[in-house]
C-alpha cells in the first residue's frame, strides 16, 4: 500500500521531490488551520509539521494510521508528544539543523541594537544627520554575554562571541551536566540566573518552551539586569513575560530588545510591544534563511522516509514507542 503524507504547510520543492521518488502520495492542506486540517488526518501515514499548527490529542484521535509526525525544526511544543505516544506515533525533531542560522539571527539583533541601527536609519530618513552625535551606539567588544539555556544555539552563540568580540560569557543552565560544563573550558562561567542578569549587556534565552521555563524571564529578573542591557529572544515568546517586558522597556529599565518569537503568532495587532521604539521584532524568522528551510525540509522528509522504509529516523523524541511490535524490526544502520 503507498504512503501517504500530509503537509499542513507547504514545504520546500526539494523536499515533495524527495517524498515523489520516494513514491510516497503528498496531501496538501490549503491553510494550517486545525478545523482545514482536521478532515485531511484520516488516512495519512505522516505528518510532516512546521510552527503553523499544533498536532493536539483530540486532532490525534482523527488520524487513524498515522505512523510519524515530523517536525521541521527543533521545538516539539506544537505535537502533544505524550498522546502521540500513547498511539505509538513516532516523533521526530530537527535537532541543530537550525542552529547556525538562528546564531546569525542573534547577532543581528545583538550588533542593530547596539548600533542603534533602527534609530539611525530613522533620523537619517528624516534628514537629522546630527543624530550621530545625539545618541551615540555601543560596542560590543569585552561586554558581557548572558546565555540561558547552553545547548547547542547558546554554546554557539557563547562560543562565537567570545571568539570575535571577546565577549565574556556568563550561562544559566541548570540541566547541562558538569562534565559537559567543564569541557568549555574557563571562557564561559555558570553562574546563578540573578547574577547572570545583574552583569550582563547582551542576555539571549535559548531554553525550550515547557511548563517549568513559561515566564522564566519575568519582573523579579527585569528588575536584576541593567540599564544598559539588551534582551534577545529567539526561541520561544512565552519564555518571557511580555507584560513585564512591555513595562521595562517603556520605562527605559533595560535598554532594548530583539523579539523573533511571541506569545501570541501572528503578533496581535493591538500588542503594546509595536509602539515600543527600543525593540526590534521579526516574525518567528531565525531559522527562515533560504538555506535553512532547505535543510529543515528535507531532514524532515528523510526521517519519514527512513520510518517507512524500515529504517530508524533520527532524532525520535519519544524513543518509548520502539519498543512496540511494530517498531521493533526497524534497523538503525543507516547513521549509527
Ligand atoms: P537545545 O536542546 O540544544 O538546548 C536547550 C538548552 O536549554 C539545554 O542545554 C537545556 O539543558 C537548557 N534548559 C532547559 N531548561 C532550562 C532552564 N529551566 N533553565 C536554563 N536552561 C534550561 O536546544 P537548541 O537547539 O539550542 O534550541 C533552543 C530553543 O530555540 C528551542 O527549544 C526552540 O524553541 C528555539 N528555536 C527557535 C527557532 C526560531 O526560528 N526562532 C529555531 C530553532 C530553535
Amino acid at each position: 500500500m503507498s504512503k501517504k503524507i500530509l503537509l499542513p504547510q507547504p514545504i520546500e520543492s526539494e523536499a515533495l521531490l524527495m517524498l515523489e521518488e520516494a513514491g510516497i502520495e503528498i496531501v496538501s492542506s490549503p491553510d494550517p488551520s486545525p478545523e482545514t486540517v482536521r478532515p485531511f488526518l484520516a488516512g495519512v501515514h505522516g505528518i510532516v509539521l512546521r510552527t503553523g499548527i499544533k498536532i493536539t490529542r483530540e486532532l490525534l484521535s482523527h488520524a487513524d494510521n498515522l505512523q510519524i509526525v515530523s517536525r521541521t525544526g527543533g521545538g516539539l511544543d506544537n505535537v502533544d508528544v505524550d498522546a502521540a505516544t500513547e498511539r505509538g506515533v513516532v516523533v521526530t525533531s530537527n535537532l541543530g539543523v537550525n542552529t547556525s542560522s538562528v546564531v546569525e539571527h542573534v547577532l543581528a539583533f545583538m550588533l542593530a541594537l547596539s548600533k542603534q541601527l533602527p534609530l539611525m536609519d530613522r533620523e537619517v530618513r528624516k534628514s537629522n544627520f546630527a543624530i550621530r552625535y545625539q545618541s551615540l551606539p555601543g560596542d560590543v567588544r569585552g561586554k558581557t554575554l548572558g546565555v540561558i539555556g547552553f545547548g547547542r544555539i547558546g554554546s554557539e552563540l557563547g562560543r562565537l562571541c567570545h571568539q570575535t568580540f571577546g565577549m565574556k560569557v556568563l550561562a544559566f543552565d541548570p540541566f547541562l551536566p558538569e562534565e559537559v560544563k567543564e569541557t568549555y573550558g574557563d571562557w564561559v562561567r555558570f553562574p546563578a540566573i540573578q547574577e547572570l542578569c545583574c552583569n550582563s549587556d547582551v542576555i539571549s534565552i535559548h531554553v525550550p518552551l515547557t511548563d517549568h521555563t513559561r515566564n522564566m524571564v519575568g519582573e523579579r529578573e527585569l528588575s536584576w539586569m541593567k540599564p544598559e542591557a539588551i534582551l534577545i529572544n529567539t526561541s520561544r515568546g512565552s519564555l518571557i513575560d511580555e507584560e513585564a517586558l512591555f513595562h521595562a522597556l517603556k520605562e527605559k529599565k533595560i535598554t532594548g530588545a530583539g523579539l523573533d518569537v511571541f506569545s501570541q503568532e501572528p503578533v496581535p495587532a493591538d500588542s503594546p510591544l509595536l509602539d515600543l521604539d527600543n525593540i526590534l521584532l521579526t516574525p518567528h524568522s531565525a531559522a527562515l534563511t533560504r538555506e535553512c528551510v532547505i535543510r529543515m525540509a528535507t531532514e524532515a522528509v528523510q526521517c519519514v522516509i527512513d520510518l517507512f522504509s524500515g529504517l530508524e529516523p533520527k532524532n525520535v523524541a519519544n524513543r518509548q514507542v520502539l519498543v512496540l511490535e511494530k517498531w521493533k524490526q526497524l534497523s538503525t544502520s543507516s547513521y549509527k
